[in-house]
This record gives structure tokens, C-alpha cells and sequence, in this order.
């Protein structure tokens, strides 16, 4: 780092914006391969290691992983998943994804552990990593880049006590989540939000099955994701109209023992450990580069928790910008660096609408989608819904092509 009358500054390859699943990808990746780069992330090591979000990892995303020596936390303390049911007012349907798949379901692991873990991992390099310093200004130098997709770059980083220290770079790497604020110009953002909000909480209790369960009641949709042996995630479908003021511990576990057709709430007790509102919002920024600026995960695209896809979306795209930034600042070679959007966004956008059929299915059909409340008394919509779930269990075809797709599976050819 150099001091010129008061200005700090410092270079490196690659800035990285965001230590969540995409940036920590990208960093960990990038620093094997050999490249120099900074890691920037706004919260302090203990704030990035309590947020609990993800906890359903697809096969593909795991054995992508192992083949750059990631997949370590999961492998060795996750669980597996293979097995869902779809409770219907309280009627269980029971669906075996994994032997629809020859035996691949899903890895169950909690993001926080696995921030936590590739965090721990990351740092042992001093200086790769600055945690509770605030990427507040991104610079790119008139030509933007050269034609391999590298060029120069300024990112202002604002450190805990105030200061200010530019980085000069080659190569920008925006993963600051769906918040991100300093996109450059020239990327356009397609978006929709859905008119009603999921209440998400996270209860520090056994599972009350090993199975994920999905429940589809006239009141709204509840799920029940197991997470580790003691943490299990709950989702309620609530009224856009509605805040977290109005859900107190004892009636969430209330209208998630009705909605889940359990006999008391028993079962539900335990801390709430997290309880927050989500508006269920979705997006993708297309191109995902702008000059030397790129962008991966929640900051390229935001997708609702409904088939698990967010994380995986994002440690998809951090590997394979990785990649092309490797093959690029190590080896020379633009080609796969240059064709990072066009590689991403079909698989992005299958995501987007396989997330979008699933949470039809979730809140009671196509024709719930628009609407704000559940209509109880929309018999015919309610019918329909239930006939698109019986679908899976009587359409072989069909079973198979959704099994694949929820588990993050290739089909066979
Ligand atoms: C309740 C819930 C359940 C979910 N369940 C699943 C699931 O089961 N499976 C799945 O695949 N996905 C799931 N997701 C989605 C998943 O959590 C996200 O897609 C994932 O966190 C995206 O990772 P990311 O690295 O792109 O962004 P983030 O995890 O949001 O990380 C971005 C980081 O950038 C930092 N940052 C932002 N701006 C700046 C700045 N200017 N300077 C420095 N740092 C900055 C932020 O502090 C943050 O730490 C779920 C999400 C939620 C909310």
C-alpha cells in the first residue's frame, strides 16, 4: 500500500464486492489459480457468519465444487435429502425425488456454516481479505476494458474507522447481493415482484420429519425445511399488507401447526432464532459484464427461495467467471472470460422459471400468482392446483423431468 499526501492507495488484479457464497467462490478460486486479489465485504466476520439463509445445495452444484476442492463442509457435515412431501390441507403425498435420479437428491448444509467455512479457509492469506470495509465507489477507465474483458479500474473502499483507500484493478468483481448499488451503466434489470410476502423463521428444534414438506392450505403455504440436526427452517405465506408486528412467536407456531396439519405446536417449540419478512421479489441483469465489471449471484440475478436455486445460481456463476478470469490473467486466453454471459444466462433463466412454476405450486396454482390473498372459496383454482401436484405422481415423464430439475440433476440423454 502507498501513502501519497493523505491519499491511500493499493493495486491488485481483481477486487471482489461481497464475501456471501459468490464472492468467497470467486476469491477462493482465483487465489489457488494464482491471481492477486481483494476480497471486500461491508459486515464483520461475526455479522457474515450469523445470516442464515440457503440450506438446499443441488448435486450438480456440490460436484462442481469437489472438482475445485470446495466441497469439504459439506461433504463432510451436511446431510442428504432425496425424499419431499406435498401436504395438502394436511394429506401428505409423499415424492421419492432421489430414486427418480439414481439416488442423487439434495445436500443439506447451512450457508452461514459454509460462509464460515470457506471464510476460515480464505483468510489464512494476510491481506486477501477486508471485512467491515464498504466498496462505496467503482471507477472504470475511459476504454472500459480491453478486448479480453480486463482493463483498469478504481474500486474506493470506505474502512471501519472512515478512511478512504482506493484500489487500482484489472477486473471488478461485483457479488454484493441483491442490494448492490454500484452497478455500472448498460446493464438493464428485468424484475416483478409477487403481490404477497413470506414470513421466514428459523427454529433452533429437531425437524419434525427428515423431509422437506410442503403444504398448500386455504390459508396459504407453510414449509418445513430440515437445515442440522438442531435448526430447522419454516416458510408462511403472508398478506403483502402484513409486518412482522403482527406475527408474534405463539401465532406463527400457531398458523404453522394448522397449515401444516400438525396436532399441537409441541413440535414448534424452541427459540425463534430468526424470524424476517420476504418480499418475494425476482431479477436478472443482462449483460452480466459491463467492461471489466462483472457481476455473479444475487447481484446478477434474484430469484425466491421457492426450489432451493438462489445459492446454487450464485456458486454456479462465481465458478465459472473464476475460470475465465483465471484463463485469462494467468494463461492469456479471452475466450471463456468474453463468453461468461452468454453461458449464464440460459441457465439463469431456466432457474427463474422452473423458481416461478414452484411457487405456483407452492400458493395454490397459476392462478394464485397475482393474487394478494389466498381465495378459499375459489373452488375451481383449488381443484386445478391440486390436480397439477397429482400430476407428479401419475405422469412418469413428468415425475422424472421435475425430480432432475429440483435436485439440480443432467438428465440422461
Ligand atoms: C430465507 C432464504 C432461504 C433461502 N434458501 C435457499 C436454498 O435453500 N437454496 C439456495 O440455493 N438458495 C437459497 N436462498 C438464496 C441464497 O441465500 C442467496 O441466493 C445467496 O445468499 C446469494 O449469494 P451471494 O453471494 O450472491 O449474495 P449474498 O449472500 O447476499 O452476499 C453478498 C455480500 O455482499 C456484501 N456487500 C454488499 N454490498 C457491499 C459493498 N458495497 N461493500 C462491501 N460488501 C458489500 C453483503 O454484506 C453480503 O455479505 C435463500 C435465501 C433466503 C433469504
Amino acid at each position: 500500500m502507498t501513502e501519497r499526501s493523505g491519499e491511500r492507495q493499493r493495486s491488485t488484479q481483481v477486487v471482489i464486492v461481497g464475501a456471501g457464497p459468490a464472492g468467497l467462490v470467486v476469491a477462493q478460486c482465483l487465489q489457488r489459480a494464482g491471481v492477486d486479489c481483494l476480497l471486500v465485504e461491508q459486515l464483520s466476520a461475526a455479522q457474515l457468519c450469523a445470516r442464515t439463509k440457503a440450506g438446499m445445495i443441488e448435486h450438480q452444484t456440490v460436484k462442481a465444487l469437489e472438482q475445485v476442492q470446495l466441497a469439504g463442509p459439506i461433504l463432510e457435515r451436511g446431510g442428504r435429502n432425496g425424499v419431499l412431501e406435498f401436504r395438502l390441507e394436511g394429506k401428505p403425498l409423499v415424492f421419492d425425488y432421489a430414486a427418480l435420479t439414481g439416488g442423487q437428491g439434495h445436500y443439506v448444509f447451512p450457508q452461514q456454516l459454509l460462509v464460515e467455512a470457506w471464510l476460515g479457509g480464505f483468510g489464512e492469506r494476510a491481506g486477501a481479505a477486508a471485512l467491515g470495509v464498504e466498496a462505496v465507489a467503482l471507477e472504470v477507465e475511459p476504454g472500459g476494458a480491453d478486448v479480453a474483458g480486463v482493463g483498469g479500474a478504481r474500486v474506493v473502499l470506505r474502512e471501519a474507522g472512515g478512511k478512504l483507500l482506493e484500489v487500482g484493478c484489472q477486473a471488478v468483481v461485483l457479488a454484493s447481493g441483491a442490494g448492490t448499488r454500484l452497478l455500472p451503466q448498460g446493464i438493464e434489470s428485468l424484475e416483478h415482484t409477487y403481490p404477497f410476502r413470506w414470513l421466514t423463521t428459523m427454529i433452533a428444534a429437531r425437524p419434525l420429519s427428515e423431509r422437506t414438506i410442503y403444504a398448500s392450505h386455504s390459508r396459504g403455504f407453510a414449509a418445513h425445511l430440515r437445515r442440522a440436526p438442531q435448526l430447522t427452517r419454516y416458510y408462511l405465506q403472508i398478506s403483502e399488507h402484513q409486518g412482522l408486528g403482527d406475527w408474534d412467536d405463539e401465532r406463527l407456531r400457531a398458523e404453522l401447526a394448522l397449515r401444516l396439519g400438525l396436532e399441537s405446536v409441541q413440535a414448534l417449540q424452541g427459540e425463534v432464532v430468526e424470524r424476517d419478512l420476504m418480499d418475494l421479489r425476482v431479477r436478472v441483469r443482462e449483460p452480466l459484464q459491463h467492461g471489466c465489471v462483472y457481476l455473479a449471484g444475487d447481484a446478477a440475478h434474484l430469484i425466491t427461495p421457492a426450489g432451493g436455486k438462489g445459492m446454487n445460481l450464485a456458486i454456479q456463476d462465481a465458478l465459472e467467471l473464476a475460470a475465465g478470469l483465471s484463463e485469462r490473467l494467468v494463461q492469456g486466453r479471452s475466450e471463456r472470460l468474453a463468453r461468461y454471459t452468454e453461458t449464464r444466462l440460459p441457465r439463469i433463466w431456466e432457474a427463474q422459471e422452473f423458481s416461478n412454476w414452484m411457487l405456483a405450486l407452492h400458493c395454490g396454482g397459476v392462478m394464485s400468482l397475482h393474487r394478494a390473498e389466498p381465495d378459499a372459496d375459489d373452488g375451481y383454482a383449488r381443484r386445478l392446483h391440486r390436480a397439477q401436484i397429482e400430476r407428479l405422481f401419475s405422469d412418469a415423464g413428468f415425475a422424472r423431468w421435475f425430480a432432475h430439475r429440483y435436485a439440480g440433476v443432467e438428465e440422461p440423454a
